[in-house]
């Protein structure tokens, strides 16, 4: 079992499996974002070996994410693979959802489970401003075969900056009403890259939630208020669906955390927004062994910083959001 010191349990691990992606969203990545080369990222065979220790030392739940994970070659034995390993319980993905309608069957027949697929607006012009090339109906299509594929109840991410998309939050909550959704509000963080965009655009949920009850009614809370991994998640009177907001700064979610990340170049990334890593990739290909691996990942987890330092001014300036694997 991996447990940090202060009593956390980590059972859930996101695996960047790529640091490309076929957007270039405003608050992720520049415009001119440099890749990298292919042999420094974790090998299809090196994820399966860090799956097998991960897994056997208590996690269980992986979310696959990138850079967009859907671009990376081999994407759906990768998933048949790592749902096949003893030990997974669940393989989920989070993915701009552009691709899906030619991969959502094929990765739900490998064993994949759920989506959480990103849209920020539903107005065409203001969807192609934020993604700098992207076309809106190729996601809306991408959700409707997550849908039809059974990758349900479907996730939707929604960062809001200002100046942006604001007021979408609206039409964005609205869909909840005839769909089963839950439609999730994420409060932009900052990282390297975009930085300044980062930090100058940023809207809190207290915000967006005043939006969304002036024009649609009540937000009533699901599940007495407790977190839904991190997300508050409510209910709009009639509503089918459901509301989430993950406010990082307005409403810190660290001290129930029980997340790590492995970026595509095969670190171990304890907290989102703390540079803290320790690569596990540079070992395994040195030879360590698995014994090894497990000793280097209990070492990572145990010092898990306890939080963020954002109030601190402790902003993460070693990889971008795309190269951490949101
Ligand atoms: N490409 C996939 C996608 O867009 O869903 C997966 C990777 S993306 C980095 C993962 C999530 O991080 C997305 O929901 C995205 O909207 C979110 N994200 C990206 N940059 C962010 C930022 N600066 N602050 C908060 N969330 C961010
Ligand atoms: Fe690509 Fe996702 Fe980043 Fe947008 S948020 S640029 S889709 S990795």
């Amino acid at each position: 079992m991996a447990l940090d010191r202060f009593g956390r349990t980590i059972r859930y691990l996101r695996i960047s499996l790529t640091d490309r992606c076929n957007l270039r969203c405003i608050y992720c990545m520049p415009e001119d974002m440099t890749f990298r080369p292919r042999d420094e990222l974790m090998q299809d065979e090196e994820i399966f070996t860090l799956v097998r220790v991960f897994a056997s030392l208590g996690f269980e739940k992986i979310r696959l994410t990138g850079g967009e994970p859907t671009v990376r070659a081999n994407v759906v034995e990768i998933v048949r693979r790592i749902a096949s390993t003893p030990g997974i319980r669940e393989v989920t993905m989070t993915t701009n959802g552009i691709l899906l309608p030619r991969l959502a069957r094929p990765l739900a027949e490998a064993g994949l489970r759920r989506v959480n697929i990103s849209l920020d607006t539903l107005n065409p012009v203001k969807f192609r401003r934020l993604t700098r090339w992207g076309d809106l109906e190729d996601v809306l299509e991408g959700i409707q075969a997550a849908e039809e594929a059974g990758l349900t109840p479907v996730k939707i991410n929604a960062v809001i900056v200002r100046g942006y998309n604001e007021e979408d939050v609206v039409d964005l909550a609205r869909l909840t009403l005839d769909h089963p959704w839950q439609v999730r509000f994420i409060e932009m963080m900052p990282f390297a890259g975009v930085t300044e965009v980062q930090l100058r655009l940023a809207v809190r949920v207290p915000e967006m939630m005043a939006r969304i009850e002036a024009a649609l009614g009540p937000l009533i809370p699901v599940n007495g208020g407790r977190l839904d991994g991190e997300a508050r998640v409510y209910r709009l009177p009639e509503a089918q669906g459901t509301v989430g907001f993950i406010a990082t700064l307005s409403q810190p979610f660290c001290a129930s955390c029980t997340r790590a990340r492995l970026t595509a170049d095969g670190h171990l990334r304890m907290c989102l927004l703390r540079e803290y890593e320790v690569d596990l990739l540079t070992p395994l290909r040195q030879g360590a062994s698995e014994e090894d691996l497990r000793r280097l990942i209990l070492e990572a987890v145990w010092a898990k910083p306890w939080g963020h330092g954002l109030y601190e001014g402790d902003i993460p300036l070693n990889r971008t959001m795309s190269q951490i694997g949101g």
